[in-house]
């Protein structure tokens, strides 16, 4: 059911986590990938990867860019155009999260941030996107979360940037049917390197949400991989503006 030989498609955030794993998956299916992060020896491991994976040994394009600046995000689009001259997909994932308090003076700084990456980043790429997926009925898959509907306290304004995300990929939905699908993966909690900067200890801190998790463990990148890529696929074409849960149960607990 899920078929992806030969889609061209930009992956961001795909350096790590649950990104790689698409991108991986992506390339063992036969699509043509973009991949983009910061970090170029992880982008080049990945690419690695993905290129052994690939049925046709497709190399993906690899574009080292920081989505907190606008011309790099403008850049990522380009690079990716200008090497297939062609777009399928979609799959804005690169997001960060922060916990800063709001009586914290720095606060400010770090609320931009994750606004810009979150929100600003899937903005641009989408407008940049249009004519190209207008032409290959293509479609749009957003990587949210679970916080956009269940409110974090600590991360206050991760929580509002993913609310944003919901609403966009929502009004695009209306906007760009019948045309381009567009749709969001929400994930619960996920076993990657997204709590590093945020907590000292991620194994303990993952190992208790483990326990807390009503199927008694947090998600794997790979299972969140596995539901982009149906979003991705013609599997789920009567789907668009659709928000999915891959949670682990999260939202059932309290
Ligand atoms: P990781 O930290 O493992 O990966 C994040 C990816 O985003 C990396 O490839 C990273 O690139 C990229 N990225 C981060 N900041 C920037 C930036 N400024 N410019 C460009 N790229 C950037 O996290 P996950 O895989 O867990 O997160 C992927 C998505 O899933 C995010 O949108 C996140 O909000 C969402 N999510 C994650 C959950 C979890 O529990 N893990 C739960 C719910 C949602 P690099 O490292 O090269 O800088």
């Amino acid at each position: 059911m899920i078929n992806l030989d030969n889609k061209v498609a930009l992956i961001t955030g795909s350096s790590d986590g649950i990104g790689k794993a698409a991108a991986v998956l992506f390339s063992s299916l036969g699509a043509k990938v973009a991949i983009v992060g910061r970090d170029q020896t992880k982008l080049d491991q990945v690419a690695a990867e993905c290129e052994a994976k690939s049925p046709h040994n497709y190399k993906p394009v690899v574009i080292k860019a920081d989505f907190t600046r606008d011309e790099d995000v403008v850049r990522t689009f380009e690079e990716t155009i200008s090497a297939y001259k062609h777009l399928d997909i979609l799959v804005n994932n690169a997001g960060l999260g922060g916990t800063k308090d709001i009586r914290d003076p720095d606060y400010i700084h770090d609320y931009d941030r994750v606004q810009q990456v979150n929100v600003r980043s899937v903005v641009r790429l989408t407008e940049l996107s249009i004519p190209h997926l207008v032409k290959s009925k293509g479609l749009i898959v957003n990587v949210s979360s679970v916080v956009a509907v269940k409110p974090s306290e600590k991360f206050w304004y991760y929580s509002m940037s993913k609310a944003a995300l919901d609403m966009f990929t929502k009004t695009m939905a209306l906007k760009l049917a019948p045309h381009v699908r567009v749709n969001s993966v929400n994930p619960g909690p996920v076993r990657t390197r997204f709590l590093s900067p945020l907590v000292p200890d991620t194994n303990t801190v993952y190992e208790d949400m483990d326990k807390r998790q009503p199927l008694g463990r947090v998600g794997d990148p790979n299972e969140i991989a596995n539901v982009i890529a149906f979003l991705s696929s013609e599997a789920s074409s009567n789907m668009t503006g659709s928000i999915v849960f891959s949670d682990s149960g999260y939202l059932l607990a309290e």
